[in-house]
């Protein structure tokens, strides 16, 4: 029901008479933010509401999280049931039963045998986390020289100092030089030639090749593992050519270096399966996985490992000592466990990786209706995920950045980032909710020019 239901305008919420200038915002321009606070103050299934009781559509999952859309009481409920009986223990020599059943169910949905679950908070400590875990594993083998990584040009793997080395996006690494070691970087894989193209390039593939001249460069004996985002996100939805991914895994193979896929937004159903691994065939040695492991109503975060590599690092050492020197405080937290497991079985149960699945014909096709207007430059889209590209007018980003507050002010939430804008709905939408996403975006796309 939560699908279908028209918005009304909910009540009215009254904020906090709050100052505005405590709070330091991440990822925004404080000023101006400020100037005019966009506030939500409640949501439920498809719609934010402002405190005014103003419906949003969210076209984003909130940030690529909400998978089963807002206000789930399941969800709601179990956390609350798990903080009355266990509010709190760490997982640090001891544990709790939900840590092992949520676990378990993240371990049914991921590719076979990457089923060794190390949890952590966020996405940014996942790709820490997994980083060393591919060095903890070398290193076991008696490989320690093997401590480069790779990445690739606009990549983004979250905001701690290991995902920073890994950065393809400049801004989130010019102003903290020195602490992280830049990874050298494949070329991402927009080209002008496949712009407008459905689902994956046609071509592209050759990209893959970068690998083997990095190699070349720093000897495959001395590289530790490739990260990639099967579906690059942040930077606007760049879809991996037929054939990339493959090509990656076969040069992985044959030089001995692990890949690691970074599916903290393509993970949970967002590209018609579990995983993008699974949707694009290809077998990474890890994963990173965060945002829809509670549909977003708890920080969480987890890697999954390869079972033989997990066994590699574990027996190494000797039974009675700790044998990976990692771990936070809320690693496997009770309430996000709760949240996580409730979520799953929310996915399960309502079938909803096949519903994004089959929803996703309707959605790119409405989205690239939108190809005719002057301002759009191109469109990308895989799944249920989609990024629009704009014409920049000004500087790179300020066309971008001013259609993100004019389409809140229209009544439709997105992400921008640069000057695309990127829709990501949740997994239960309705071709009515897609309508009125796609609606808004032309009203407003529309007063935009070449
Ligand atoms: N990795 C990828 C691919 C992401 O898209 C993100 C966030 O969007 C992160 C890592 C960082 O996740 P978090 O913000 O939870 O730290």
């Amino acid at each position: 029901a939560l699908a279908t239901d028209i918005p009304r305008t909910g009540p009215a919420i009254t904020p906090p008479r709050a100052s505005l200038a405590e709070f330091w915002l991440p990822f925004t321009p404080n000023r101006d933010f400020k100037k005019a606070p966009k506030l939500v103050a409640r949501a439920e299934g498809m719609y934010y509401y402002d405190p005014q009781g103003r419906p949003i559509i969210d076209g984003v999952s909130g940030l690529f999280a909400s998978a089963a859309g807002h206000g789930r009481a399941e969800i709601a409920e179990a956390v609350g049931q798990q903080l009355r009986e266990l509010d709190f223990t760490a997982s640090f020599y001891r544990s709790h039963p939900l840590a092992f059943t949520a676990a378990r169910a993240i371990s049914e949905l991921t590719p076979d045998g990457l089923d060794r679950i190390f949890f952590v908070n966020s996405g940014s400590e996942a790709v820490d986390t997994a980083m060393k875990i591919v060095l903890a594993y070398h290193r076991a083998r008696g490989e320690g020289q093997r401590t480069v990584f790779i990445s690739r040009e606009r990549a983004y793997h979250g905001v701690n100092f290991g995902g920073v080395s890994l950065s393809g996006l400049v801004n989130n690494r010019r102003a903290f030089g020195g602490v992280a070691t830049p990874a050298p970087l494949l070329r991402h894989t927009w080209r002008a030639e496949s712009v407008f193209s459905h689902g994956q390039p046609d071509t592209g593939a050759d990209l893959a090749d970068d690998l083997l001249r990095l190699i070349a460069v720093h000897g495959a004996e001395n590289i530790a593992a490739v990260f990639v985002e099967p579906i690059a996100g942040s930077t606007g939805v760049l879809v991996p050519p037929r054939g990339y991914l493959e090509r990656l895994r076969a040069i992985c193979d044959a030089h001995g270096l692990l890949l690691v896929f970074d599916e903290v937004i393509t993970g949970f159903g967002r590209t018609g399966r579990a995983f993008a691994a699974q949707s694009f065939k290809v077998r990474p040695d890890l994963i990173t996985m965060a945002k829809a492991i509670t549909n977003g109503a708890q920080p969480m975060g987890a890697v999954a490992v390869d079972r033989r590599i997990h066994d590699q690092i574990v027996h190494s050492a000797p039974e009675e000592s700790i044998e990976f020197f990692h771990g936070y405080t809320w690693s496997a937290h009770p309430a996000a466990c709760a949240a996580c497991v409730a979520a799953l079985d929310i996915y399960a149960r309502e079938n909803l990786f096949a519903r994004g699945a089959e929803l996703s014909a309707y959605f790119q096709q409405r989205v690239f209706s939108l190809a005719d207007l002057p301002a759009v430059t191109d469109i990308r889209a895989y799944g249920l995920f989609a990024g629009i590209e704009l014409a920049p007018a000004g500087k790179p980003g300020e066309r971008g950045y001013r259609v993100q507050k004019e389409l809140f002010d229209a009544g439709l939430h997105l992400k921008t980032t640069g000057d695309a804008a990127i829709l990501a709905p949740a997994l239960i939408a309705s071709p009515a909710h897609i309508d009125e996403i796609i609606d808004v975006l032309r009203r407003v796309l529309v007063c935009h020019s070449a």
